[in-house]
């Protein structure tokens, strides 16, 4: 039989070679290859951009393969001349921020364009602005405490008047000082360092403006969507308690088992996967609310619908023990039930007691329920800590246990990576096991105070420890993605636009969205064979169909396509 040679293959191994630094040796490679195959073949015969070469005798051979190397090499062309030109956008690209860099409001507008792949670090309630919380307590007929701007069920004081201690928060719209206490309350807008500590601001917010989130879902989310595209992110990784406290509340009724198995199976069977169909029915209303609210799949469609979302079960782990294990037992199941939730994250500030003094605990019951549920993913902060803010002992082993017993594939915030035992050993070991960090700079900065040369992003980064950018709680901060960015470039000068590519990628490269990605080699950005040609090939969709991860990651290149020829 005829052999045909596979024209996207051999594009491909061109390419493959061309990641490794060759180009010539490359295309002599694939006709070498090529000329392998018509060896076994026998007699070749060569389907090339429509050109069929006959077989031929013995004494012309060696012509018809010159012809034949000839044509490969003009078929070849173009996919060399188009890398070439991508290297070269992606390099004017590169030499723009340089010349921008020190310019930050010209860093900002390049930056605001720039494709951002995705945020794996983004708790649902931290995403939303002050402002947005004040209309949604409005909505709701809710009262404020006027002296600690926290939110009180009604009924509220009669009148507006400026002395009435638990005015409606309606009140706010006439009255600036009340806006404004509330704003600053309720974020870092305005905090002054030294009156109280960054740290406490922030997380005090959450219980100040707490009761407007529980009918708001649906607007929180579209509030996250319409903000992520503003920041041209693509992707987002929502951590969300999205059962309204029902694990939590379960796990206080039926208490506390030392035998973890045993535990799981009084919960599973006291009412756990009620809690799991009540979550999913809740998140189904949710996002058909936001959906509606964005006008999604009409003409009017807001650019938020483009954003695609998945959930990571938010755990509460400043909760009782019997609490925090049947919300992580919640996770499991969730992720493993309903496809929208993509793993588990455990959350709450990790220097306060509870989550200090238990965590070795939660490690042990993510090690149990892991083995369960081995294909659930899991985040965890880790390392969120800093000298003096803990005893010192505490900053030497959370990141470490949270890869090792924890089974985090991501880690969250990671700042405190140097203090911990053997630390470069860990970096090591990190790099080797693909964990990637979450970078929260602006987050870090106003909660631990750690900026700059304290942050330990370009050690992260020296020891090939895969990072992506994440804005942890935009909302309560008062930044967004892009101010993530700018963030990075102000600090650390050695940082470059490739730098800031590579993050991108990797944010949707360690994303948990299921399916293949679309680099055979992520580290050298080699794309898998399927996706390798010049043009969409039918077997590149039939790949992507097949993979939320990579049509994603197909998305970004493409984007990043558009970025870089403005250039
Ligand atoms: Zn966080």
């Amino acid at each position: 039989m005829p052999t045909k040679v596979d024209l996207t293959r051999l594009v491909w191994e061109e390419k493959e070679h061309e990641a490794r630094g060759g180009r010539n040796g490359g295309l002599l490679k694939s006709q070498g290859n090529a000329f392998r195959q018509g060896i076994q073949a026998d007699v070749p015969q060569v389907l090339c951009g429509g050109v069929t070469i006959p077989s031929s005798n013995r004494e012309g051979f060696v012509e018809q393969i010159a012809r034949w190397i000839a044509i490969l090499s003009l078929g070849l062309l173009p996919v060399l001349a188009d890398a070439q030109s991508k290297a070269a956008a992606e390099e004017r690209t590169a030499r723009y921020l340089q010349s921008v860099r020190s310019q930050p409001l010209l860093a900002l507008a390049f930056l605001r364009e720039m494709p951002k792949g995705g945020d794996l670090h983004n708790h649902l309630s931290g995403s939303i602005y002050a402002e947005s919380w004040i209309d949604f307590a409005v909505d709701d007929g809710l009262c404020v405490d006027r002296t600690t701007a926290v939110l009180i069920a009604p009924p509220c004081d009669a009148s507006c008047d400026k002395f009435s201690s638990k005015p409606a928060v309606s009140c706010a719209y006439g009255d600036h000082i009340l806006y404004n206490t509330m704003i600053d309350g309720w974020s870092m807008r305005n905090w002054i360092p030294g009156e109280e500590s960054g740290h406490d601001h922030f997380f005090a917010t959450f219980d100040k403006f707490g009761l407007a989130s529980h009918n708001h879902t649906a607007d929180m989310i579209g509030e996250a969507v319409r903000q992520a595209a503003a920041d041209h992110l693509q992707f987002l990784e929502l951590m969300h308690t999205a059962d309204g406290a029902g694990a939590a509340q379960l796990g206080a009724k039926i208490g506390w088992d030392d035998e973890l198995p045993k535990l799981r199976e009084k919960l599973l069977a006291g009412g756990l996967k009620d809690v799991v169909a009540a979550t999913s029915k809740m998140l189904t209303a949710d996002e058909g609310k936001m959906r509606a609210g964005l006008k999604c799949g009409t003409p009017e469609a807001e650019p938020g619908c483009e954003v695609t979302v998945r959930y990571l079960y938010q755990v509460l782990r400043g909760l009782a023990p019997e609490q925090v294990f049947a919300q992580i037992l919640l996770g499991f199941e969730l992720a493993s039930a309903d496809p929208r939730f993509v793993g588990l994250n455990l959350v709450m500030p990790e220097d306060w007691y509870v989550p200090m003094h238990d965590f070795r605990l939660h490690m042990k019951m993510l090690n149990y329920l892991h083995e369960i549920y081995p294909r659930v993913h899991i985040s965890l902060h880790a390392g969120e800590l800093a000298m003096g803010l803990v005893p010192p002992d505490g900053l030497t082993f959370h990141i470490r246990e949270s890869v090792e017993r924890g089974h985090a594939e991501r880690i969250g915030h990671g700042v405190d990576v140097m203090n911990e035992r053997d630390p470069l050993g860990l970096l090591r070991e990190m790099a080797d096991r693909n964990v990637l960090v979450e970078i929260c700079l602006t987050s870090n900065d106003v909660i631990l105070g750690v900026n700059g040369d304290g942050h330990p992003l370009p050690v992260y980064m020296k020891y090939g420890v895969p990072v992506a950018l994440a804005t942890d709680d935009e909302g309560v901060s008062r930044s967004d993605m892009t101010h993530e960015y700018l963030r990075a470039v102000g600090d650390f000068g050695l940082i470059t636009y490739q730098d800031l590519k590579r993050m991108a990628r990797n944010s949707l490269e360690h994303s948990f969205l299921p399916g293949a990605s679309l680099w055979s080699d992520a580290k050298s950005l080699r794309v898998v064979g399927a996706c390798a040609g010049l043009k969409p090939s039918t077997m590149c969709q039939k790949f992507l169909d097949g993979s939320e991860r990579a049509t994603v990651e197909w998305k970004l290149e493409g984007e990043f396509g558009k970025f870089e020829k403005r250039y």
